[in-house]
């Protein structure tokens, strides 16, 4: 099967379009800006899947058409640029293609607004229907849900896809407000992702992993206000991942002027959310500022610990698995393998935490190890401080 012109075109166009979109994540060969249009290299990302395992993925939009005015985004309706649209079947028969010669592994595939959420909803749908049905394709599939989506469209993303996500692009109603002035929060975007953990739910069965984004610094929201509402999503609508993408300004749009999100700050979004979703801590206990913002010169767990374990260090002998969380260098697999180790004797020294790949000499200044400080704390103390 000869690959075709006129689809491999539409994809140049519009798979860099989703460089804006992070999804699964991405290894060195991933892209965060657009590359030159002369490969497919800015559609094809080296993407690390739920389990672990690394595949080829494409990322593409069906359509660049779009008829919203959020007013960060590069294909809201007035923006004047050249714009593609795939039918389900181009897209579908190029993406076997493209399979079958082993470029692309999965996909992602997301898109405009054009003829309303509920008849987009249907494109990618098809789409994803037409590479399990006709082509057979069993491999990984990431499907967006479309604003204004209906539950039954849901349903069926979700019968065909591995991971759905939902776009919610602010923490709550008053932001998006500011940043999609035409879009509603709670009706026509929470509600999808209550959709998504009512079905998992009501109707037992192997179903797809959900995730969302926010644009990250583009209407004054702080980092308290994303990190409560991602943990509401992680707590109450099974919510896998939340990414965070800092804005960056595009001509053309209303914010072409605002400066753009320092890299930082996604870095410290991304570690506070895996202490809330991995690590027992809730959002109050996180080192927020008194703005509400997280402060970019430390990793909050650091941070937190330089508050409260300085002086009251954590016992690695006796703890259980909610305190070795709370030291910096122990994460869910080294609390657990240090479980394990306990049980067939005491820990004596820092030597013994390495052996279990913790690190150690950031854990070093919180804890005892069979009651005392370890040996080489006193040298690092300084720069911990
Ligand atoms: S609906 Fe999506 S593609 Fe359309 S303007 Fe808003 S963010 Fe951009």
């Amino acid at each position: 099967m000869g690959v075709e012109m006129d689809a491999l075109e539409k994809l140049k166009l519009l798979g860099p379009a989703t460089c804006f979109e992070p999804a699964e994540e991405v290894g060195a060969a991933g892209r965060r800006s657009p590359p030159p249009r002369d490969d497919l290299s800015g559609c094809i990302y080296n993407a690390v899947m739920p389990g672990g395992k690394r595949i080829a993925l494409l990322k593409t939009l069906l359509t660049s058409a779009c008829e919203r005015d959020c007013r960060y985004c590069a294909f809201r309706q007035e923006r004047d640029f050249r714009r593609a649209t795939f039918t389900p079947d181009e897209l579908a028969r190029l993406f076997m293609q493209l399979y079958q010669k082993g470029v692309a592994e999965g996909i992602f595939l997301s898109s405009g607004v054009a003829g309303g959420g509920p008849r987009t909803e249907d494109r990618l749908i098809a789409t994803a229907e037409l590479l399990r049905q006709r082509y057979d394709f069993r491999g990984y599939i990431h499907l967006k849900i479309m604003p204004g989506a209906e539950r039954e469209q849901v349903l069926a993303a979700m019968r065909l896809a591995d991971r759905v996500s939902v776009n919610l692009e602010a923490p709550n109603t008053e932001r998006l407000a500011r940043l999609a002035p035409h879009k509603v929060f709670t009706e026509e975007l929470l509600q999808r992702l209550r959709w998504v953990e009512e079905i998992r739910r009501e109707m037992p069965g192997r179903w797809p992993s959900s995730t969302t984004q926010f644009v990250v610094g583009a209407v004054d929201e702080s980092d308290v206000e994303l990190l409560t509402t991602t943990e509401f999503l992680h707590r109450q609508v099974g919510l896998a991942r939340a990414y965070f993408s800092g804005f960056a300004p595009v001509p053309g749009t209303p914010l072409e002027d605002h400066s753009p999100t320092p890299p930082l700050r996604e870095l410290r979004l991304y570690q506070s959310s895996f202490l809330l979703r991995d690590y027992g801590f809730t959002v109050e206990e996180l080192p927020f500022d008194v703005g509400g913002y997280l402060p970019l010169g430390s990793d909050p767990k650091l941070a937190w610990a330089r508050r409260h374990l300085a002086y009251a260090p954590i016992e690695l002998n006796t703890a259980d698995r909610r305190d070795l969380l709370r030291v910096p260098g122990i994460g869910p697999k080294g609390a657990e393998k240090l479980l394990r180790e306990r049980r067939r004797g005491r820990l004596r020294d820092l030597a013994d935490l390495r052996k279990l790949g913790i690190v150690a000499r950031r854990a070093a200044p919180f804890v005892l190890l069979d009651g005392r400080r370890p040996a080489h704390q006193l040298r690092l103390w300084p720069i911990s401080l």
